[in-house]
């Protein structure tokens, strides 16, 4: 079986490293540092390598301990989390298909399976659920600092609870957590509530521009570079702006835009009660995702980028 030969990889290996996708969110940050805590707890030898995260998740224990290059050579096992595809590994693909043996774990449905060990469930809410299970069935001792890391990713990935995606798992993974101690609300605060002044301003203009198309079945909105420059945002302070439009009554879609140096990076979110395959779409454009949630890169101009996506979606709402 797929965990137990995770196990005797783990077992074995002498030097390990996590690694995650890029632009990673709490999920993948949550995750990946759950993992580096328990092997460590285990006697293991491991890296953990995030070359750039969004500040909001620097309250997690054993942060200061991550790496933001490493030797590509120097390790035997590699093991990639809430990472559906090698093209989406930071950057480091080369530190992945360097190692001897590779570990995928993900809830991507789309996961290209890209590992010598693959452990993907795409019902899973969150990596972070998935792992949950596997510290359990591996008699690793979920600690509260280890859980204070998953909480993170299932609270960010189930956007607090609240989505279609939440089983009945998550709640009593919650309960578990709250018993040994990990303080749910605070961490619920920090991730979900608190937003700095540039992140406030940001959604701020993202919102003055918001557009309802498609009687208002579309909600659509972008920021700039120069907007990002304005506010002094920093990296990932873009992010839930595309919740903003999803929230509207009566919107199906809402669709975010964030202008990159090397394109639009197309955010789509769908409602519950829409039909709408999101990560579909998203695919067409060599992007992907979940359901509900996915995501792109075009290299268009705005106007056309813009085109493109309402007319896949127009098409998928009818
Ligand atoms: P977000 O809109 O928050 O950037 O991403 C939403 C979801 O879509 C995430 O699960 C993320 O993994 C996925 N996603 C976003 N951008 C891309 C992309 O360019 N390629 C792929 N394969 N997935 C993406
Ligand atoms: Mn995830």
């Amino acid at each position: 079986m797929t965990l137990d030969g995770i196990k005797e990889e783990i077992k074995k290996a002498k030097k390990i490293v996590v690694l995650t996708h890029e632009s990673p969110d709490g999920d993948a940050v949550g995750s990946s540092m759950a993992v580096f805590l328990a092997l460590k707890n285990n006697n293991k030898d491991v890296d953990v390598i995030i070359p750039e995260m969004p500040r909001t998740f620097e309250f997690l224990p054993g942060v200061n301990e991550i790496k933001k290059e490493s030797d590509v050579e120097k390790y035997d096992l590699a093991i990639a989390l809430d990472c559906a595809d090698i093209k989406r590994l930071n950057g480091f693909s080369a530190y992945f298909e360097n190692a001897k043996r590779s570990i995928v774990i993900d809830h991507h449905s789309i996961n290209s399976m890209f590992g010598h060990y693959n452990y993907v469930d795409p019902v899973a809410p969150a990596t972070a659920q998935i792992l949950c299970g596997i510290l359990k069935y591996f008699g690793i001792e979920i600690t509260k600092e280890i859980g204070t890391c998953l909480i993170t990713g299932i609270i960010t990935d189930t956007g607090g609870f609240k989505y279609s995606n939440v089983t009945a798992d998550t709640f009593e993974i919650a309960a578990s957590m709250l018993e040994k101690g990990v303080n749910i609300s605070n961490i619920y605060e920090r991730v979900m509530q608190t937003v700095t002044l540039s992140r406030f301003n940001l959604t701020k203009i993202a919102i003055d521009r918001l557009e309802l198309l498609e009687e208002g079945k579309i909600a659509f909105t972008y920021i700039t570079m120069e907007d990002e420059k304005k506010v002094n945002a920093e990296f990932g302070d873009h992010e839930g702006i595309v919740e903003q439009g999803r929230s509207i009554e009566g919107v199906l879609v809402s669709v975010f835009f964030r202008e990159t140096e090397k394109g639009y990076k197309v955010s789509l979110r769908a409602n519950n009660n829409s039909n709408v395959n999101v990560a579909d779409i998203c695919l067409i454009y060599g992007g992907g995702g979940h359901i509900k949630a996915a995501g792109c890169l075009m290299q268009y101009p705005l106007e056309i980028a813009k085109e493109r996506i309402i007319e896949e979606i127009k098409r998928s709402i009818k």
